[in-house]
């Protein structure tokens, strides 16, 4: 009989982070100051992070220690199930064996806790007493909370204004871990209420709520900022999932996987499955094929410039280099609110740059579809962003060859997107493609970097 679930033992997690940032073809752009365009220093990333996620944002050592702290909490559920997707098999009839990493164990409910204890960890140890971020459709904000309530730290939440109005759950959530949320644009910064006097209605979005929460870490001593993705600590926080899963398949005698899935919003949920397998093949030893799965309609890796432009849409932010639809693109409301960002990890879009990695994008119901019959079949209900990767998982494995191994990460589970799951089910959702004249339109907004 073959296993379904394949588990590590806690004395089998992971103790490093591993770093790719050495490992790449092209070495990375450096980021950029908003106003000089100068390279940024470490000081001017002072007021934001504290000193040791600083170094991990630049560091070029490929193996980073986990500190015992942050793994003694992870381990409420971490190492987290590889399991093999049987009854999906059989309801395909494909010849490949499917495994997914089932990151929606954890407290939050996706892979987003991953990062947010190391981050909440980081900054305690360096006496902050408070903690600004901004959350698109909670699931960021909730596992900041999350962290924050285990290490005493308060948080404030910026959470975009449609969510906020539309997710009353996740914002129960991370009031009940003790978070502050707040509907962005808000009345609490500046530049929120800038954006309210000219425009009362504003739904705000997550360019938005970064712009608001940089702004309230910057202006407050005991206050430092939070990012749940794109960053390159966020993803190396995230490569655990990778090299759980290496052990796990090495565990049991299945060979290197053939295709490695991930859905990008920011990009950290499949740098953290992908990472660690990229390892080899960037040395030539594998060349397994890695597919980022977005949405058609916020398509930034298939559709997208790479430039340097802003993480946010006031331009506080320092300027990175990555595939981006321009800082003030206005994502249309899809459900899969965390893939719905302008931008792309500097270092996933460097290795999709590079060609390591490819890029696919697929419309909300096919994902939808694609979920439902995955409910059916495996029982989890997973949330919306990650039906892109099952969604690109099946496709693989209708045309697999005899004994393919497909990966992908199951991010989190969709208990809080049940309202989406209605709209699918009685037929109400409608696809959307972002129509190329209106990228072309937020690309010219893209800065001009010599
Ligand atoms: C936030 C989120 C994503 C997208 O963020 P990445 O940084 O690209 O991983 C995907 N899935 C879930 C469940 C999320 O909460």
């Amino acid at each position: 009989m073959t296993d379904r679930k394949i588990l590590l033992s806690e004395k089998e997690m992971p103790t490093r982070w591993y770093n790719i940032a050495p490992d790449l073809k092209t070495p990375l752009a450096p980021p950029l100051h908003p106003a000089t365009h100068k390279p940024l220093g470490p000081a001017d990333l002072a007021p934001l992070f504290p000193m040791e996620i600083i170094k991990q944002e630049v560091s070029i050592d490929p193996w980073i220690d986990i500190p015992q702290e942050v793994l003694d909490i992870l381990k409420l559920w971490r190492p987290t199930p590889l399991v093999r997707a049987l009854s999906l098999e059989k309801a395909l009839g494909t010849k490949a064996r499917i495994y997914y990493k089932n990151e929606s164990v954890s407290p939050a409910g996706s892979h987003k806790p991953n990062t947010a204890v190391a981050q909440v960890y980081y900054n305690k140890k360096e006496g902050v007493k408070r903690i600004a971020t901004e959350t698109g459709a909670g699931q960021w904000g909730s596992a900041l909370s999350f962290a924050c309530a285990l290490f005493k730290l308060e948080c404030q939440v910026y959470m975009v204004r449609v969510s906020f109005d539309q997710k009353p759950y996740r914002k129960l959530m991370m009031q009940a871990w003790g978070g502050n949320v707040v509907a962005s644009p808000s009345e609490l910064t500046e530049y929120g209420r800038s954006v309210l006097k000219s425009d009362p209605q504003n739904k705000g979005s997550l360019g938005l709520a970064i712009s608001e929460a940089v702004e309230d870490a910057v202006k407050r001593e005991d206050t430092k900022y939070s990012l749940g993705s794109v960053l390159n600590h966020v993803l190396l926080h995230q490569t655990v999932i990778g090299l759980e899963a290496i052990e796990q398949l090495k565990s049991i005698g299945e060979k290197d996987p053939d295709v490695i899935i991930g859905c990008v919003g920011g990009g950290s949920n499949f740098a953290g499955l992908a990472f660690p397998f990229l390892k080899d093949k960037l040395k030539g030893k594998t060349n397994p094929r890695v597919i980022a799965v977005e949405p058609m309609s916020c398509p930034t890796l298939t559709k997208g410039l790479f430039e340097y432009d802003f993480g946010d849409t006031a331009g506080l932010t320092p300027l990175v280099k990555m595939f981006t639809l321009g800082h003030d693109f206005m994502p249309p409301g899809i459900h899969a609110g965390g893939l719905r960002y302008h931008g792309m990890a500097p270092i996933v879009s460097n290795l999709a740059k590079d060609k390591v990695i490819e890029a696919k994008a697929y419309h909300q119901t096919e994902c939808f579809a694609s979920a439902v019959l995955f409910a059916r079949t495996e029982g989890i209900i997973p949330a919306p962003e990650s039906s892109h990767a099952i969604h690109c998982a099946i496709e693989e494995a209708k045309k697999a060859k005899e004994g393919e191994v497909i990966i992908f990460n199951l991010s989190g589970h969709g208990h809080f997107d049940l309202a989406a799951y209605d709209t699918y089910l009685s037929g109400k959702l409608e696809d959307y493609e972002y129509p190329m004249e209106k990228i072309k339109e937020a690309l010219k907004k893209v800065p001009k970097v010599d």
